[in-house]
């Protein structure tokens, strides 16, 4: 380093120099979590075009998300002294890929105005086929051969590359047909799906030597971040355009491939260095991100896997904290603890800007979400929709409302035809107009119009099973637990087979939601205190808050960092999930190991992992055990805590006590120190004593509401401040708050001031 360097270099390590300044050739960068290799990337973006190099047009520049794209293109603005303009091939494959097609869509038939097509239409568009085809729908769903194709697109593979043999896996080898009508169809209503953008973009530069050429002539620099989550289209894709310049600077992270069921392949890492000989291949070991206990917790964990390439991680940055396993009794439990350490973290001056809390599987939002509302504390869920907007959740709650209340239209519209009852435009019309010239609700209008002769045959029995059905549950909701008929409902609808039949990844997603969502249920007295919870829980995001913890899966974190990190529910089937273990396999479950080494990773002073005793899974309580990423921590880096009978290490032996036929896989030769403590520990107890939280104000009241409050009473709200109450309902309180105007909270939460 000397005091002439430019902006863009100071501060940087000597490796991270390289990567920046070796311009010309192939450059692997390959390092482990939190390194630099982001920041190198983007210093190496500024150094390009600030040595006019090339023109910021003439960088291809590849991130895995459209904000990584944003904030790069901030950095070297920042960096370089002037704004940015122009890079427009600076994005997510998609993006780029998007952007090339448009220019040269006519080469594969279609024209540049053409639509992409979302999950929905894509759906759609595969049933007409495959009932054209004269195939059972039911056996064969259109979601298992959209999974196919987009597996064959993510191969590279147009219908033509399909071999006879890769189809078998769908209606008897009818899959690669379907595909090539499927591709023949878009071409028809000029569209094309998410897998054709690269795939598209890579025939056109196959067989069109003058396109090809056109670009490997504009781009001068090709670069990619999270390289490890390429799949083989992308790969190829960039090797073509590389070809000729060779100038291409790839960095990655073979431990944090965990886009492999999306078709990455770690392998392209291999291919790079055989693809591209004489490749510079630089090594960052200095992790400036996060703390020793964090990387050596980290570090321990991902040893265990065998397959990888192997790095050196050290850090400079103070010793810190131990990283914090809290064993609790359940998940609500789980989640007031993570609720209450965020409003200690608050108190003592922190940024809930720099708070995450990061799960496995996209329903564990839902206690997070439920519990931050009634303490009042602000989050944002990234990468997916809050728990209550979904579309599963929002149908289910719909049946709900309209057993409930039958009054509610909106509810009704929502799920009349959802299981598809063959109600028909016509036949819900009319429904209409009965409803709105008596002025009744369209349910009671859909119970009469079955006594007229308005409706045809096949019309008339479906509404009638539905008009049924709904009595039926509404006299059950006097009786039932309302869990219990929520269950009832969603099986009897249909709904439940409907989401069965479709045998995706996806489809399971949506199933473990509505069991969440019977979860949680149980914990209100009646169905109409649960539906009003859920209107409150979905009012929350009007007030507009800066401030915001972050909740998001694994997946949706990588690359970034927080200060502070929460990692919940490590406990076995959970995380690893059940269908990694189910499938079995040395791959997957390293493929979660690899999650779980990107999830501590992510964290810069402090970490804490939860596993919860108990959960709730069909309504019934199931003893947990903890996950063996638990047990795979390195004892010297982690500080146990459990709020519940017995002490530490109780974990490590419950692991050594299971007959679990995984237990050594992917276990690598040097085992750590965690795993002799297991062996040699002693029993585990079964029946832990729960001990009850020190924190009163943290406690509901439940239904009851409280007999000292009363309208115009001055409370102290922890969150809002001071207040007046304008309106009490049971346990919630209306109060018009001095600085933050009105609001509904929890009585529980607010004392008299
Ligand atoms: P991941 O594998 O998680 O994507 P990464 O290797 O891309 O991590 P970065 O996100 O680039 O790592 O950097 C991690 C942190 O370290 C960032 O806060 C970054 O600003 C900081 N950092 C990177 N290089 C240096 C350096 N040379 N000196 C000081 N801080 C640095
Ligand atoms: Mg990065």
């Amino acid at each position: 380093p000397s005091p002439n360097d430019p902006p863009y270099l100071r501060g940087l390590n000597d490796p991270q120099r390289e990567a920046v300044l070796t311009a010309e050739g192939p450059v692997l960068v390959l390092a482990g979590a939190g390194t630099g290799k982001t920041a190198a990337l983007t210093a190496r973006l500024a150094h390009l075009v600030a040595t006019r190099r090339a023109w910021p047009s003439e960088i291809l520049a590849v991130t895995f998300t459209n904000k990584a794209a944003r904030e790069m293109r901030e950095r070297v603005g920042r960096m370089i002294g002037e704004a940015v303009e122009g890079m427009p091939w600076l994005g997510t494959f998609h993006a780029i890929a998007a952007k090339m097609l448009r220019r040269h869509a006519e080469l594969v038939g279609l024209q540049s105005n053409f639509t992409i097509l979302d999950t929905d239409d894509q759906l759609r568009l595969l049933k007409q086929l495959i009932q054209a085809e004269g195939i059972d729908e039911k056996r064969w769903p259109a979601r298992q051969l959209g999974g196919l194709i987009d597996q064959w697109k993510n191969k590279g593979l147009t219908p033509e590359d399909v071999g006879a043999g890769e189809s078998e896996g769908y209606a008897n080898g009818k899959g690669q047909k379907l595909y090539a009508a499927y591709q023949a169809r878009l071409r028809q209503v000029n569209a094309c799906d998410f897998g054709d953008l690269l795939l598209h973009v890579l025939t056109i530069l196959k067989r069109h030597r003058d396109v090809l050429e056109s670009y490997q002539q504009r781009f001068k620099y090709i670069m990619v971040d999270e390289y490890q989550d390429t799949n083989s289209s992308q790969y190829l894709w960039l090797r073509l355009l590389a070809q000729t310049r060779k100038n291409i600077c790839c960095v990655g992270d073979d431990d944090q491939s965990i886009y492999s069921w999306r078709g990455a392949e770690v392998a392209n890492i291999l291919r790079f260095e055989k693809d591209f000989p004489g490749a510079k291949i630089i090594r960052l070991e200095q992790n400036y991100r996060s703390t020793p206990h964090i990387l050596g917790a980290a570090s321990g964990v991902i040893a265990e896997n065998g397959n990888r390439l192997g790095k050196t991680l050290w850090t400079e940055v103070d010793v810190g904290e131990k990283v914090r396993v809290v064993g609790v009794w359940d998940g609500p439990e789980e989640a007031r603890r993570v609720g209450e350490e965020i409003e200690a973290i608050e108190r003592a001056g922190g940024s809930l800007d720099g708070v995450a809390i990061l799960v496995r599987a996209q329903h564990q939002t839902r206690e997070f979400e439920d519990r931050f509302i009634q303490i009042g504390l602000p989050y944002r869920i990234v990468g997916g929709f809050r728990f209550y907007e979904r579309a599963e959740i929002r149908d289910a709650l719909a049946y709900l409302r309209l057993v409930n209340q039958p009054s509610d239209d909106l509810a009704f519209e929502r799920i009349v035809n959802v299981p598809k009852r063959g109600l028909g435009d016509k036949a819900l019309e009319k429904l209409h107009r009965l409803a709105r010239a008596e002025g009744i609700p369209l349910a009671l209008a859909a119970a009469r119009i079955l006594d007229t002769d308005e409706m045809t045959p096949q019309a008339r029995r479906s509404l009638g099973a539905f008009v049924g059905d709904l009595a039926r549950w509404r006299d059950r909701a006097a009786q039932l637990p309302h869990a219990e008929l929520a269950r009832q409902i969603l099986d009897e609808s249909g709904y439940t087979a409907m989401l069965q039949a479709e045998r995706t990844a996806e489809s399971a997603g949506r199933l473990e939601n509505l069991s969440e969502l019977a979860r949680a249920m149980e914990e209100y007295e009646t169905l109409g205190a649960f539906l009003e919870h859920v209107s409150l829980v979905m009012d929350n995001e009007a007030q507009a808050q800066a401030r915001k913890v972050t909740i998001m899966t694994i997946h949706a974190a990588k690359g970034l960092e927080f200060d502070t990190v929460f990692l919940a529910g490590w406990e076995e089937g959970l995380f690893p999930s059940q269908r990694a273990l189910d499938e079995g396999g040395l791959n997957s479950l390293e493929e979660e190991r690899r999650l779980a080494y990107v999830a501590i990773t992510r964290a810069r002073r402090r970490c804490t992992i939860l596993h919860a005793a108990n959960r709730r899974i069909y309504g019934q309580w199931t003893s947990s055990i903890p996950s063996r990423f638990v047990g795979e921590l390195p004892p010297e880096h982690v500080e146990e805590e459990s709020s519940m009978g017995g002490g530490a290490s109780l974990w490590r032996a419950n692991w050594s006590e299971r007959a679990d036929p995984f237990a050594n896989v992917g276990r690598g030769a040097g085992r750590g120190p965690g795993w002799q403590r297991a062996q040699s520990s002693g029993q585990f107890n079964r029946e832990p004593v729960r001990i009850v939280e020190a924190r009163a104000s943290a406690v509901s009241l439940g239904n009851k509401g409280r007999d000292d409050m009363a309208v115009g009473l001055r409370v102290f709200h922890q969150k809002f401040g001071y207040g007046v109450v304008a309106e009490i309902e049971g346990n919630k309180l209306e109060i018009d708050f001095e600085t933050s105007g009105r609001k509904r909270v929890m009585d529980s939460f607010v004392s008299l001031a």
